[in-house]
């Protein structure tokens, strides 16, 4: 197979002419092309008035060895025509079943069943490993219920929320795929496919900006339960870890005790327990598992009509199906010295209320498949950092997190509403008493005050910077009634949990911190991506094998 890369054919091309410019670009005639298929497609919208689709394409041409040396040579230095490289995944052990089957064998543990959980449950139990995997809160469909229970009757179950349960965090999301993480393995491909497999929809594979939204997740979460199970694996739902039990001499996992006292014994436990575990991080340093405190950032989420959002990236071609609900991304380097920046964009959706703890109000942002909801909405946070806004200790960021979701609360009148404000208010300095035309999507519900209540002084000011820098990017970004909701404290782990080579904690053998919670994911498709190196890693030391990661 030959990848070509940058092939740009107008928006409104006719899929004939792909074919046409692959076979252009290679100078080949039509009958040598025996296949091609898709493997990315962007967009360069940089161009408003004409707008272009950028592809990757993968195929399959007579005479491969040939026409690439005939590329070469014609082309001298330029790299757009090469071999497609080799995107499997290899199973690094070939004995688990055996393993599995020794006497005395222990089963390894995955605690947490968020993208980074599941997919290192799905991969040890395809290695034959049988993992048991341990999640806190519910099987998905119950935890929907739970979840909405919040959004609709301003009712919170600690256990059952946007936060935990079957899926994780990201289960009532937009459901974006993309990271800026290496990826020289292609595991982001291997995550891909799978979560094709489990449903999601196909055009995952090759759009450069991928979503599944929140519908298509919860199903998809389902199907890969199903696998694991197929495959001899087994997942517990509300069998909270609340303790590690530790070889007094060698600090080495021997086990875990969950909520109930009951006691699993195991030599191998991968900690996925994502950014909002906060009991279990105070049992972690309690226990003396190393752990760093992680810089994180807070602000709000901004809600614009999405058709605002659409004209400002697209112009004339604003509305046009084959783009979709238009995207942004923004950042400034406020005169403070902070870094902000927009965070987990959502077109076309609703702000969700992403609290995991009883009176507080976090903000967070989900959509449908179909991006078809009236507003855009988006964090725009400020970077916040340790030893200079709390102290350096590894607990004291969630505290921090805790205080300013707890002033949102109050601000939101105690009882789940979260406090919020027109853009044109904040920047004018002035609580908002009513909100305009842009109705805002937060469920309980909104009210209106001063948002500067519930943010640090840099982050307000850093804010009230940035805005109208982000209007000249995007025109209509500072109109009056566009509402700000706050507050967004969940934008990633405030800790780290480091791990050595060998994937392990670099104090606590045979502890293997994973995904979001421990410092290493940022989003769902990085936390899965995560999940399949942590499996690997454990699979290689039962199996005695030197760890590559
Ligand atoms: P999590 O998904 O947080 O999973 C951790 C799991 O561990 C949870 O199910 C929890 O219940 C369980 N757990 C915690 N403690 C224990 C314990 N002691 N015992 C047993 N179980 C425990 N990312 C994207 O890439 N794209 C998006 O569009 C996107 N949208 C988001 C929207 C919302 C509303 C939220 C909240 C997050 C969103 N994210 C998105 C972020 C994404 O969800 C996370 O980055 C990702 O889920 C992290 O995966 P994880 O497996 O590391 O942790």
């Amino acid at each position: 197979m030959l990848r070509l890369t940058e092939l740009r054919l107008p928006l409104d091309h006719p899929p004939e002419e792909l074919r046409q410019a692959i076979c252009d670009r290679l100078g080949i005639g039509a009958e040598e092309l025996e296949q091609f298929n898709v493997f990315k497609r962007g967009h360069d919208a940089r161009r408003r008035s004409a707008i272009w689709f950028v592809y990757t394409v993968d195929c399959a041409v007579r005479d491969e060895a040939g026409v690439l040396a005939r590329y070469r040579a014609e082309h001298p230095g330029n790299s757009h025509v090469q071999p497609a490289p080799d995107m499997a995944w290899h199973n690094p052990i070939s004995n688990g079943a055996v393993l599995a089957a020794t006497p005395g064998y222990k089963r390894p543990i995955v605690i947490g069943a968020g993208p980074c959980g599941f997919m290192a449950a799905l991969i040890l139990a395809r290695m034959g490993l049988r993992p048991l995997l341990l999640e806190r809160g519910k099987i998905v469909r119950e935890r929907t219920v739970d979840t909405f229970a919040l959004w609709r009757r301003a009712i919170l179950t600690p256990e059952s929320n946007v936060q935990f349960g079957e899926g994780g965090a990201g289960t009532f999301s937009d459901g974006k795929l993309y990271s800026q993480v290496r990826d020289p393995r292609f595991l982001g491909r291997k995550v891909l496919e799978e979560f094709v497999k489990a449903g999601a929809p196909e055009d995952i594979l090759y759009l450069a900006h991928p979503h599944i939204g929140t519908f298509r997740l919860v199903s998809m979460v389902e199907h890969i339960r199903h696998e694991v199970e197929q495959a001899g694996g087994d997942y517990r739902f509300e069998a909270r870890v609340d303790d590690l039990l530790l070889n007094p001499a060698t600090r080495k996992v021997e086990g875990v005790r969950l909520a109930t006292g009951e006691v699993i014994e195991a030599d191998h436990v991968v900690l996925a327990v994502g950014h909002s575990a906060r009991d279990t991080f105070a049992m972690l340093q309690k226990q003396g598992v190393d752990m760093q405190a992680k810089p994180f950032s807070m602000g709000v989420r901004i809600e614009h009509p999405q058709s605002v959002i659409d004209v400002a990236q697209f112009g004339p071609s604003a509305g046009n199906d084959l783009l979709g609900a238009a995207e942004y991304r923004l950042v400034h380097h406020a005169a403070n010295g902070r870094g902000v920046y927009s965070f987990c964009m959502c077109p076309g959706g609703t702000v969700v209320a992403a609290t995991s703890e009883e009176g507080q109000v976090v903000t967070n942002g989900m959509s449908q498949y179909s991006r078809a909801e009236r507003n855009a909405n988006s964090g725009i946070v400020v970077e916040l950092r340790p030893g200079e806004d709390y102290p350096d200790d590894p607990l004291a960021g969630m505290a921090f997190q805790r205080h300013w979701e707890r002033q949102a609360f109050l601000a939101g009148g105690g009882d789940y509403r979260a406090p919020a404000q027109r853009v044109g208010d904040f920047l004018a300095g002035r609580p908002s008493t009513v909100l305009g035309d842009v109705v805002p999507s937060y469920k309980p519900g909104v009210t209106p005050t001063d948002l500067s209540t519930c943010l640090p002084d840099f982050v307000v000011e850093a804010l009230r910077e940035a805005l109208p820098r982000f209007e000249r990017k995007l025109r209509g970004f500072t109109m009056e009634d566009a509402v700000m909701t706050g507050v967004e404290t969940r934008t990633s782990s405030p800790i780290r949990i480091p791990r050595g080579e060998s994937g392990q904690s670099v104090n606590t053998p045979g502890l293997y911190p994973a995904g979001e919670g421990a410092g290493y994911a940022g989003g769902i498709l990085s936390a899965a991506m995560d999940g399949i190196r942590m499996a690997e890693a454990v699979a290689q030391d039962m199996a005695g094998l030197p760890v590559t990661l």
